[in-house]
């Protein structure tokens, strides 16, 4: 997996096979691993919830060279990656300060 199939992924709408590469399969197991297997999200707000999702902070179809970048990947409960989704709510992993202007 390259970034040039990455790009073909995404004009053909097939995202999906990208999800199910191995390449992918273990950077995901490398995130959960470096976040402790906990919902970064719920960390910083003091509670302890396992991961459910490891999310790409920088969108796939938008920057497919980072789709495989260890620092472009966050781990999140369920309920706050449809959080992020839902309100398009920038994540800044670096430097762990993902709150950001959000009003809780
Ligand atoms: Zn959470
Ligand atoms: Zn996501």
């Amino acid at each position: 997996m390259n970034v040039d199939k990455i790009r073909e992924l995404i004009a053909t709408g097939k995202l999906i096979q990208f999800y199910k590469c191995k390449a992918w399969r273990q950077l995901r197991l490398k995130a959960i691993e470096r976040d402790d297997n906990e919902c970064q999200m719920c960390k910083a707000l003091g509670k302890v919830h396992e991961v459910d999702n490891v999310h790409h902070i920088e969108e796939v179809k938008d920057f497919p060279e980072r789709a495989l970048d260890l620092n472009n990947l966050i781990c999140l409960c369920y309920y706050h990656h449809n959080l992020v989704h839902e309100r398009g709510i920038k994540l800044n992993n670096k430097e762990k300060k993902i709150f950001d202007d959000e009003k809780w």
